[in-house]
């Protein structure tokens, strides 16, 4: 069913326990025209994946329950869900942290606080030109 909004761009489940984070994400991703799915902990993001089947994953890495690596570990071990891209968000830049996320098998990596067009452009060179907004013609200035 498509809303008033026209069809989404795509179905992004962001996995993240801090509820401010999480409100804030989410709203600007819906603004942006994604339909975005919420799960507070690892579990419940391993769940929500299999029950949702989201074109792409938001992953905080320091969740309860399950961590974000461990979670993503799950993900793609999965038949199910191992095709669906998993972009890793930490607090920290720390280089260790980016090298465990790529193990774990994340496609990609971010650091919070979120820079949205710079998240906007790693979610949209994962889901491939199809799933995102066209841009508007080039205009000429000569
Ligand atoms: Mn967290």
């Amino acid at each position: 069913m498509s809303g008033d909004g026209g069809t989404p761009l795509a179905k992004i489940l962001l996995v993240e326990d801090n509820e401010m984070n999480r409100d804030m994400l989410s709203r600007r991703l819906v603004r942006k025209g994604y339909e975005v799915v919420l799960a507070c902990d690892g579990q419940a993001g391993v769940d929500m994946a299999a029950a949702e089947a989201p074109d792409l994953i938001l992953m905080d890495m320091s969740l309860p329950a399950l961590d974000g690596w461990e979670a993503t570990r799950r993900l793609k071990a999965a038949p199910a869900t191992r095709h669906v891209p998993v972009i890793a968000l930490t607090a920290h830049a720390m280089s260790g942290d980016r090298d465990k996320a790529l193990e774990a098998g994340c496609n990609d990596y971010d650091t919070k606080p979120i820079d949205l067009p710079r998240l906007l452009g790693k979610i949209e060179s994962l889901l491939g030109p199809a799933a995102t907004q066209k841009d508007p013609a080039p205009t000429r200035t000569e």
